[in-house]
């Protein structure tokens, strides 16, 4: 669309797995929302960002269209609509800004539990059961294997023992569900979660400054998800013991006190801080060992 617009528009999932995730990270990003009586537009209130609650498999295209400048959607919902273009012959339209750490799942190739899988050539002659025939369709080119692509838009992993396909190609987290249809993962085409979308080239108006400050926030509070701060007291001469046992942290902090030889340290964590580890460093020498939580941060 031609209007400019001195608004950001970021479509959302409106219920489903990526649903409250999605608000979740954009809240800690420092938006908020008048909730609308419809719950199909947010109108927000801290900054001009409203939310567009939508279906998943919508958030590209109205990306294309302008309808929405950013969304946040399964990289494989992504992927597969920007290869399904492709293959028509038309630009690309959207990308991959961020990665966001939520939503993960592959796409994978699964066959019956008996199958003694060799490798892609197994699929030659096959039908293969899918809702991402680009992707899939991508893919056997590349193998340069022949087979036929059945598109199902539901509950395809069914489609084997309703002898509709004797493979399928689908999403897969944990693979209960596939082992619950006597079916095992063999392939994986594409490692997806959850992503920040937008359009290909950067906004030119004012969209473009407020795309950015988001971003910004956006790696922060990525940056800090998981992370603690770790703070403790030591005498100095222990460091040298004591900062190999940090678990996974970035270059800590060291404070001289006042009185004597005693230093205060700080750490920020990524990952777990266990109790173990805080047992491990009081062994060593850390007094006053505290784990904070970490809200935010601007590098
Ligand atoms: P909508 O009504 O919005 O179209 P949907 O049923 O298509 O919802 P969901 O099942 O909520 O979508 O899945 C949304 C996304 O969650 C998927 O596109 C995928 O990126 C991710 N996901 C993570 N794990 C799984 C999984 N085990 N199965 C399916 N999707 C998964
Ligand atoms: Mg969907």
């Amino acid at each position: 669309s031609a209007a400019v617009r001195d608004r950001l528009r970021i479509a959302i999932q409106k219920s489903g797995r990526l649903a409250d995730p999605a608000r979740q990270l954009l809240a800690a990003c420092g938006l908020s929302w008048r909730e609308s009586r419809d719950r199909l537009f947010c109108y927000g209130e801290t900054l001009p960002v409203d939310l567009l609650l939508v279906r998943d498999d919508d958030i590209p295209g109205l990306i294309a269209d302008g309808v929405c400048d950013l969304g946040v959607v399964g990289r494989n919902v992504l992927l597969e609509q920007d290869g399904d273009r492709r293959g028509n012959g038309r630009a690309p339209a959207f990308r991959e800004w961020r990665a966001l750490g939520f939503g993960g799942c592959r796409l994978a190739i699964a066959v019956p539990d008996a199958w003694q899988w060799q490798g892609p050539q197994d699929l030659a002659g096959k039908r293969i059961a899918t809702s991402y025939p680009a992707l899939l369709t991508q893919w056997l080119a590349q193998q340069g294997v022949d087979a036929q692509v059945v598109l199902l838009s539901g509950s395809v992993e069914i489609a084997p023992r309703l002898g509709q396909a004797e493979a399928i190609c689908d999403l897969v987290s944990s693979g209960a569900t596939l082992s619950a249809n006597q079916l095992k993962a063999v392939q994986t085409l594409v490692e997806s979660e959850a992503v920040l979308a937008g359009p290909v080239d950067r906004f030119d108006d004012v969209r473009g400054e407020l795309a950015d400050l988001l971003l910004r926030r956006l790696d922060g509070a990525l940056r800090v998800r998981n992370s603690k701060l770790l703070m403790f007291q030591a005498p100095r001469g222990l460091l040298s013991e004591l900062l190999p046992l940090l678990p996974d942290a970035e270059q800590p902090t060291v404070m001289r006190l006042d009185d004597g030889d005693d230093v205060a340290l700080q750490a920020l964590c990524h990952g777990a801080v266990t109790w173990q580890r805080l047992e491990e460093l009081k062994r060593a020498g850390a007094r006053g060992l505290m784990v904070l939580p970490v809200e935010g941060m601007l590098a």
